[in-house]
């Protein structure tokens, strides 16, 4: 019938089908090496929670029922190793699913100063004693190309991190700027800064420069990999700018939306 392929075909196009079937295995098998890595990576990661929490087991078991002050440490840190194991859980649900963001997402338009601001607002109840420096010089009605709460989720993570890794100088610059047909969001802080040695592998999955500090604030190294991905699902960019001690520039690049204006030209 029509549909069949005829039998005779050149060797271009046999080469050539061989050649694209290849290419497909290549992906695949790529594909199934990122997984092992992933499953890999992930295991590596739930080895030390559980160690301690099984470090905590053992004392209860051993001196919990005599020694109340063993009980109540114990009991305590066991409790807030779940919590830290809860957040690692979900952080990691979360950058699986930033990897998947359906095109449906993808067609989803936000005003970006509404959620900025949103974004502001939030921090500052959280943050009272964090200075943060909002240049509002944004034109009303911008929109970018992203779901709403991914932009916001995108905010927070950055907006911690400030936090997360300030100096003595609590303090944080949030600003916005457009450029041909895109927008940038930029978070500035005056923290620890991140060495240039570091920076190329901060969006790796599980990178964290120092363990101890970022174990202390519950850092699973998953945040800016999960910022990354989101942004980068929406044809966006995100970049990093440091210097040990001074401080770190964060900035997310977003398509805008074309306006009405931008599409009588
Ligand atoms: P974490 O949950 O550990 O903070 P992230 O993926 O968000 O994970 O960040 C990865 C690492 O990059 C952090 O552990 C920290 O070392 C460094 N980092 C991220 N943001 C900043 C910042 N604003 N200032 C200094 N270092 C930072």
């Amino acid at each position: 019938s029509q549909a069949r392929i005829p039998l005779q075909k050149s060797n271009d196009e046999i080469s050539d089908l061989v050649g694209r079937f290849n290419k497909m295995l290549d992906r695949l098998q790529e594909y199934t090496n990122q997984q092992k890595e992933f499953v890999e990576d992930v295991s590596h990661e739930l080895r030390t929670p559980v160690a301690v929490l099984e470090g905590h087991l053992k004392m209860l078991q051993r001196w919990g029922k005599d020694d109340p002050q063993v009980l109540d440490e114990s009991i305590t840190a066991s409790v807030s190793e779940v919590d830290r194991m809860k957040k690692l859980i979900q952080e990691m649900l979360d950058l699986t699913r930033a990897e998947q963001i359906e095109t449906n997402y993808t067609h989803e338009t936000t005003e970006a100063n509404e959620t900025i601001h949103q974004a502001y607002n939030d921090f500052v109840m959280l943050h009272p004693d964090f200075k943060i420096n909002l240049d509002d010089t944004m034109p009303p009605h911008t929109m970018v190309q992203i779901y709403r709460n991914h932009l916001m989720q995108v905010l927070v993570i950055l907006m911690d991190n400030a936090v997360k890794y300030s100096s003595d100088r609590k303090e944080m610059n949030l600003s916005v700027s457009t450029e041909e047909n895109m927008l940038t969001i930029a978070v500035q802080d005056f923290g620890v800064g991140i060495a240039q040695s570091d920076i190329k592998r901060i969006f790796d999955r599980f990178y964290r420069v120092d363990k101890a500090r970022s174990r202390e604030s519950g850092g699973n190294g998953l945040g800016l990999p999960i910022a990354k991905k989101i942004v980068e699902m929406y044809k966006g960019s995100i970049t990093a700018e440091s210097a040990l001690g001074s401080g770190t520039i964060f900035r997310v690049n977003l398509p805008l939306v074309a306006t009405k204006k931008h599409l009588l030209k």
